[in-house]
């Protein structure tokens, strides 16, 4: 039976580029040889990395504007500490929203000084800071838009004249936002992007070079993008596929398809969670993400009743992250509409047996 896949990551990716990945693997558009078996130096995935980079660019409205787009190894988590060996000279401040943000802040004092500008840690990530005052003289301020765990969510991002970095990895390519604002991006693939392997990250030029301390070469942006992202072997398989789902995205209307899309799924499932009694949203209203929406069961004596229902409609992935309990739906990008109908039904159906 297929299964309504509401995985955190690695996440449901479309069935249409699952089906070319898959014979991408046993043949590469008719070349004879797989995609997995030939040269990364050869024209025929040196063209794959171009168009994977230049989609990058296309989706986000970034491209003449002096950005370039990297797909790097070592995933988000290697982003926590290049971009503060890369952009860190004396001090950088960082929003801590959570998991991964406070895992970021543990790489980056490592090159500098870090000021927690703002912290929600105290009602366990519940709500996203607003209206904190950042330092002028910062290095750059560190974000994380989507929190997967705790399913918050920055609707609006600070104004600062200090430089923007911002772990996108489980909203990349979600909703349309001035994307211009940010002087660097990256995104591990395997939330909403591709399979695990490769990590986008978008890096305005002018920021780079600025640093006194040496960096290794495989650290160093600059030579990555003097590169064309083929410093040496990329994994192949992980950008090609995430170059078939930004061309699938592209094909559907691009961002802005896709973000009416997603504000659909997520109002479906938020206004279930509100008017049924038998569920309580976690993070605060305001705040709540698109992409992850954490709930409670109200009733403990429900939720083996819930997991069997759920089970026996072949839904996967709901259950939340150990620091939070309770349940979470992550509703991707490729996460079809239908699937989202089908938990919000039992939910209400749960509603009449409680
Ligand atoms: C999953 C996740 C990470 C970690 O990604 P890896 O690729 O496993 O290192 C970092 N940040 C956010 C927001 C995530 O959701």
């Amino acid at each position: 039976m297929k299964k309504h896949n509401f995985s955190a990551g690695p996440c449901i990716l479309p069935a249409e580029v699952m089906r070319k990945a898959s014979e991408a693997v046993l043949e590469l558009d008719g070349i004879g040889l797989s995609l997995i078996e030939i040269s990364h130096r050869s024209k025929e995935f040196v063209a794959i990395m171009e168009k994977a980079r230049a989609l990058a660019l296309e989706l986000l409205g970034l491209e003449d504007k002096g950005y370039q787009a990297l797909f790097l190894q070592g995933g988000a988590s290697m982003q926590f500490l290049m971009t503060a060996f890369n952009l860190l000279d004396k001090k950088a401040g960082y929003v801590n929203t959570g998991t991964w943000s406070q895992k970021a802040i543990k790489e980056a004092r490592l090159f500098g000084d870090i000021v927690e500008v703002a912290s929600s840690q105290k009602d366990n990530f519940k709500y996203i800071p607003k209206g904190f005052d950042i330092p002028s003289d910062l290095d750059y301020l560190h974000l994380t838009s989507n929190n997967t765990i705790y399913g918050t969510q920055f609707k609006e991002f600070p104004k600062t004249d200090v430089p923007l970095v911002c772990d996108m990895s489980s909203d990349i390519f979600s909703r349309q936002l001035d994307f211009s604002q940010f002087d660097l991006i990256y995104a591990g693939a395997q939330k909403n992007m591709g399979p695990a392997g490769t990590t986008l990250v978008v890096v305005k030029e002018d920021i780079l070079g600025k640093v006194s301390r040496k960096i290794p070469s495989m650290m160093d942006y600059s030579v990555h993008v003097a590169k064309d992202s083929m410093f040496n072997t990329p994994p192949v398989f992980a950008v090609y596929v995430s170059m078939l789902t930004m061309q699938w995205l592209k094909d559907l209307g691009g961002i802005a398809a896709i973000e009416e899309i997603n504000e659909r799924k997520a109002s479906l499932i938020y206004s279930e969670i509100e008017l049924n009694p038998v569920f309580s949203g976690i993070a605060a209203k305001e705040d709540r993400s698109n992409m992850n929406a954490t709930f409670n069961i109200t009733d403990d004596e429900l939720k083996d009743v819930f997991d069997e229902m759920c089970k026996e409609a072949g839904i996967s992935g709901i259950n939340g992250h150990r620091s939070v309990g309770g349940y979470r739906a992550s509703m991707y990008n490729a996460l079809p509409m239908e699937s989202v109908g089908v938990l919000v039904d039992i939910m209400s159906e749960l509603e009449k047996k409680g």
